[in-house]
C-alpha cells in the first residue's frame, strides 16, 4: 500500500501503482470526468500514470488555468501529427501551451500558409476522431537520439536536457519529446481552431533559421470556444495600431525613431481638443500653466534625486566642454525651481502649477509597442505646494478634477487604491508625523466621499502615500489613469520654504498631480473605447458636406462650411467629382459624425440634410436648427 496526501492535507492508503483517475473515482463519481490531468509530486502528468510510492497527489480539473494549458498542449501534439501526416518530410521545434492557446514552430519544405490552416485543421479533426491513446514512454537519452535522427531541431533540444532518463509520447507512430501531462485520448480534444502563422527564428535568434510558428487555441466547450474567438474579432476591431493608421491619427516611423510617434493632423487635433479642454478645467480648480523647455542640467535632476535612482531610464547626457543637459524625464524639478524663484508666504499657498509637458524615457526597443509604451510621451503633469493643514482639501479637490474628466471621457473609474507604508519604516521617508497626517486625511477624505478604495499597505513610495486611479477599458484592462502623491522629499531636496504665521520658516508638502494618463496612452484607450468612432466634441472632422452635384451645389456647401469656420467647427467639403453613395461610404469609413447632404432643395431652402455616423435614418432640417443641434450635442460631449 502506498499513501497519497491530497492538497488540503488529508491522507488515504492506496494499492501500490493506483492511477490519478481510479483515484478520482473512488473520491467522487463525478470527479473522474471533471479531471484532465494531474499533478503527483507537484509534477504535472496524465490521469493513466501509475504510483507506485507515497505521494502528494493534485487533481488537475476543468476550469482552471492548468487545465486549460494541458488541452492546449495536447492540441499542440495533434497539430504537429496533423502536419506530418500532410506534409512528411516536416521538422518539429518547439510546441508550449501560451495564455490564450498554443503555438508550434514547424520548418517543412512546402511554405505553410493561412489557407493551409483549414487543411490542417480537418486533419487534426479526423485524428482527434481516431481517438487514440497518448502514450507516455521512458527511454534513454541515446534512445531518444537514435529515434529523433531525422529531426535536426529535437537532436539540438535533446543535448541540453541533462536527465539520462527522456520521456516521449506517442499517438498511433507519432511521437514528440516532451516532458507531459496531457489528456489520454485525442478524442478528447474537440473545440479547437488554429489561427494564424508567423515566422519564428529558431531559438529566437535571428542568425538562425527561421520556422513557421502556427498558433491556435482549444477549449473544453463549443461555446467557449465561440466566445474567445468573438473576443479575438472584438480586439481586432478595436485595436489602435490599425484604428490609428487608418484614421490618421498617428505614424510610427524606424526612419524618424523608434517609440517616437508623430502626431498627424487627425490625432493631433483630437488632442488639442483635450489639451484645451483639460487647461480650461485646470483653471477652474485653480492651476497656472508653465512651459518650461525640454532640457534641464543634470545638475538640476542631480538635486531632485531622479539622476541616481532613473538614469537607466534616462536618454544619455547632452554634454559639452563643460556643461551637462538631460531631455526632462519628469517635470517636477522645474517646478520646484519656479517655487524657489520667490519667497513664499503661508498666505500664497497652495500654489498650483501645471504643464503640458513632453517627457523622454530611453525604454529598450524591444519594449516599445503601439501608443501603449513610447520614448516621448506628453502629458498634463500638476504639482500642487500645500500647507499640511491643506493636505485633505487639495488631495480632495485633485480627485475631483481627476473625476470629471474621465466621466467627460466617457470612461468609468473602476476602484480606487490607496498606497500607504507598512510596519518596514526603514523603507520610508523617515518623517512619521508627516505620514501619520497625510495617511489619516486620505482616508477620512475617502471615507467621506465614499469613495471605495482598496488599502495596499506597504505599496507607497519612498517619499510618501499615493492614490492611483484605476480605470477599466474596453477590452477589459485595468490601467492606472490617474495619480495623486505626497511628496515629502522633494520640498528638502530643493530645500523649499514659506514663512508661516509665526514668522519662521516652516516646509510645504508637494502633490504630484497626474490626470488621464499621457496623452499617447490615452489616444490608444479612446480609439479602443470609441472604435475610432469619436464624439462630435473630440471628432477630428465633425461633419463632412457633400454636395450631390459638384457643378450646381459646390458654392453653398463652400458657404455653409465658411459658417461652420466661423462658429469653430470642423468641417470638410467632398467636392470630388464622385457619386454621391460613394462619398456618403467613404464619410462613414472615416467615422465622422455627421454627413450633411446638398441638393437641390437643401440650396433653395436652406436647409440640410443630415444623417448621423452609423445610422441610415436621414433627417431634413433648416440650417439654423441643425447649428443648434450640433452646438447642444458637443456641449453634452455626447
Ligand atoms: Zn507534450
Ligand atoms: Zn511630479
Amino acid at each position: 500500500m502506498i499513501t497519497i496526501t491530497f492538497p488540503d492535507n488529508s491522507k488515504r492508503e492506496y494499492e501500490k501503482g493506483v492511477t490519478p483517475k481510479a483515484v478520482a473515482k473512488a473520491i467522487a463519481p463525478g470527479l473522474a470526468k471533471k479531471s484532465v490531468a494531474a499533478k503527483i509530486d507537484g509534477v504535472l502528468t496524465e490521469l493513466d500514470r501509475p504510483i507506485e510510492t507515497d505521494a502528494s497527489l493534485e487533481l488537475v480539473v476543468k476550469g482552471t488555468d492548468a487545465a486549460f494549458e494541458v488541452l492546449n498542449h495536447s492540441t499542440a501534439h495533434l497539430l504537429a501529427h496533423a502536419v506530418k501526416r500532410l506534409y512528411p518530410d516536416a521538422r518539429f521545434g518547439v510546441g508550449p501551451a501560451i495564455d490564450e492557446g498554443f503555438y508550434y514552430d514547424i520548418k517543412t519544405d512546402e511554405a505553410i500558409r493561412d489557407e493551409d490552416l483549414s487543411r490542417i485543421e480537418e486533419m487534426m479533426r479526423k485524428i482527434a476522431k481516431e481517438d487514440l491513446p497518448i502514450k507516455r514512454e521512458v527511454v534513454t537519452k541515446e534512445e531518444a537520439v537514435s529515434r529523433f535522427s531525422a529531426d535536426p531541431y529535437k537532436q539540438e533540444l535533446l543535448q541540453e536536457i541533462e536527465d539520462d532518463e527522456i520521456t516521449l509520447y506517442s499517438q498511433n507512430g507519432f511521437t514528440d519529446l516532451c516532458r507531459g501531462g496531457h489528456v489520454e485520448r485525442t478524442s478528447l480534444i474537440r473545440h479547437f481552431k488554429l489561427l494564424s502563422v508567423a515566422g519564428a527564428y529558431w531559438r529566437g535568434d535571428s542568425e538562425r533559421e527561421m520556422l513557421t510558428r502556427i498558433y491556435g487555441t482549444s477549449w473544453f466547450t463549443e461555446e467557449k470556444l465561440d466566445e474567445y474567438l468573438a473576443l479575438r474579432e472584438e480586439r481586432r476591431e478595436r485595436d489602435h495600431r490599425k484604428l490609428g493608421k487608418e484614421l490618421k491619427i498617428f505614424l510610427l516611423s524606424d526612419e524618424a525613431g523608434q517609440g517616437l510617434p508623430i502626431w498627424l493632423p487627425n490625432g493631433f487635433t483630437v488632442r488639442r481638443v483635450l489639451e484645451e479642454y483639460v487647461q480650461r478645467l485646470e483653471r477652474r480648480y485653480g492651476y497656472k500653466h508653465l512651459s518650461p523647455p525640454i532640457l534641464g542640467t543634470r545638475q538640476l535632476y542631480e538635486t531632485s534625486g531622479h539622476f541616481k535612482h532613473y538614469k537607466d531610464d534616462m536618454f544619455p547626457l547632452i554634454e559639452d566642454e563643460d556643461e551637462s543637459y538631460v531631455l526632462r524625464p519628469m517635470a517636477c524639478p522645474h517646478h520646484a525651481i519656479v517655487y524657489k524663484s520667490e519667497l513664499r508666504s503661508y498666505r500664497d499657498l497652495p500654489l498650483r502649477y501645471a504643464e503640458i509637458v513632453t517627457q523622454y524615457r530611453y525604454e529598450k526597443s524591444g519594449a516599445l509597442s503601439g501608443l501603449e509604451r513610447v520614448r516621448a510621451m506628453t502629458l498634463t503633469d500638476a504639482h500642487i505646494f500645500a500647507r499640511k493643514d491643506q493636505i485633505k482639501h487639495e488631495v480632495l479637490s485633485a480627485y475631483g478634477l481627476i473625476r470629471k474628466a474621465i466621466n467627460d471621457l466617457g470612461l468609468t473609474i473602476e476602484y480606487v487604491e490607496l498606497a500607504l507604508r507598512d510596519a518596514d519604516k526603514g523603507k520610508f521617508h523617515e518623517s512619521d508625523e508627516l505620514w501619520d497626517e497625510a495617511e489619516k486625511v486620505m482616508k477620512e477624505l475617502l471615507d467621506e466621499e465614499r469613495i471605495e478604495y482598496t488599502e495596499m499597505k506597504g505599496e507607497a513610495a519612498f517619499y510618501g502615500p499615493k492614490i492611483d486611479i484605476q480605470v477599466r477599458t474596453a477590452l477589459g484592462h485595468i490601467i492606472t489613469m490617474s495619480t495623486v502623491q505626497l511628496d515629502f522629499l522633494l520640498p528638502e531636496r530643493f530645500d523649499l520654504t514659506y514663512i508661516g504665521e509665526d514668522g519662521k520658516r516652516h516646509r510645504p508638502v508637494l502633490i504630484h498631480r497626474g490626470l488621464i494618463s499621457t496623452w499617447e496612452r490615452l489616444m490608444s484607450i479612446l480609439l479602443e473605447q470609441f472604435k475610432g468612432a469619436f464624439p462630435t466634441w473630440l471628432a477630428p472632422t465633425q461633419a463632412a458636406i457633400i454636395p450631390v452635384s459638384v457643378e450646381k451645389h459646390l458654392d453653398h456647401a463652400n458657404k455653409l462650411q465658411g459658417l461652420f469656420l466661423d462658429a469653430d467647427y470642423r468641417t470638410e467639403v467632398d467636392d470630388r467629382e464622385e457619386k454621391l453613395g460613394k462619398k456618403i461610404r467613404d464619410a462613414q469609413q472615416k467615422k465622422i459624425p455627421f454627413q450633411l447632404v446638398i441638393g437641390d432643395n437643401e440650396v433653395e431652402e436652406n436647409t440640410v440634410t443630415y444623417r448621423r455616423y452609423g445610422e441610415k435614418e436621414q433627417h431634413t432640417v433648416g440650417f439654423d436648427e441643425f447649428m443648434e443641434l450640433f452646438a447642444k450635442e458637443i456641449a453634452q460631449k455626447k
